[in-house]
């Protein structure tokens, strides 16, 4: 398991992860034959596009967030996810407060959240139940999930989300998965960081 910070509170943690010999293994099933070399079939997979194999390795991941990376990345469609629980979780609820918005911005933003917490705080007190109670809590509101992902689709993930035009949040949770899974899967990143760069094709 390794796990990495992500901006003031977040986290992402990389907690089981296939080995990348598996998607050659997968790859000689069409053939049969025996592949000396499966780093370098691995690259020539990827340089030509055959990505099904690499569909075979699972990687699994909790991420703590705020609510809207969380939103972001569940538009991820061939990912699986197990979100928290809004009526049972008793956690100490946490924000996420932008810096580098400026003070001014930082501070309505932290006023507001103090605002809602009371709004909250009132109607649980007026036993409104909890699940609609705590709706009231603003999307910089920090959740966590466990996600699994496939090496295909994590890297069509890393493409769009590391991208200069995906906010600046999510990228910072993107490049902590992409630093986490080059190094778990080093022979596949090798390749696609020479196709892709800063999530755009070359
Ligand atoms: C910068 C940015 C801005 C965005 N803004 C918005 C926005 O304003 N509003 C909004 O709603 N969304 C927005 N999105 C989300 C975006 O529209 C996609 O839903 C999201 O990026 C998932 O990408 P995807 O559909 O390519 O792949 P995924 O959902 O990750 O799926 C992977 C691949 O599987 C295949 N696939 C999955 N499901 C199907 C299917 N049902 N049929 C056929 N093929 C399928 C496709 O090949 C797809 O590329 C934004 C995304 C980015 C990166």
């Amino acid at each position: 398991m390794t796990q990495t910070s992500v901006l003031d509170k977040g986290y992402v943690a990389l907690l089981e992860v296939g080995n990348e010999i598996v998607i050659a293994e997968a790859a000689t099933a069409s053939t049969g034959r025996d592949v000396p070399d499966w780093e370098r079939l691995v690259r020539t997979l990827l340089q030509k596009g055959h990505l099904t194999p690499f569909e075979f390795i699972g990687l699994r991941w909790e991420i703590y967030a705020p609510v809207f990376v969380r939103d972001q990345m569940f538009r991820h469609r061939t990912f699986s996810f197990v979100a928290q629980s809004q009526r049972y979780s008793k956690e100490d609820v946490e924000y996420y407060v932008p810096t580098r918005v400026g003070q001014y911005a930082e501070h309505l933003i932290q006023d507001h959240i103090h605002q809602c917490e009371l709004v909250a705080e009132e109607l649980l007190e007026a036993n409104v139940p909890r699940e609609i109670a705590t709706r009231v809590r603003p999307s910089f509101r920090y959740t966590r999930w466990a996600m699994r992902t496939d090496l295909r689709n994590l890297m069509h993930f890393l493409q769009l989300r590391l991208a200069g035009d995906t906010q600046w949040e999510t990228r910072q949770y993107a490049g902590a998965m992409y630093r986490m899974a080059s190094t778990a899967c080093p022979v596949t990143f090798g390749e696609w960081d020479k196709h892709y760069q800063g999530g755009k094709k070359q």
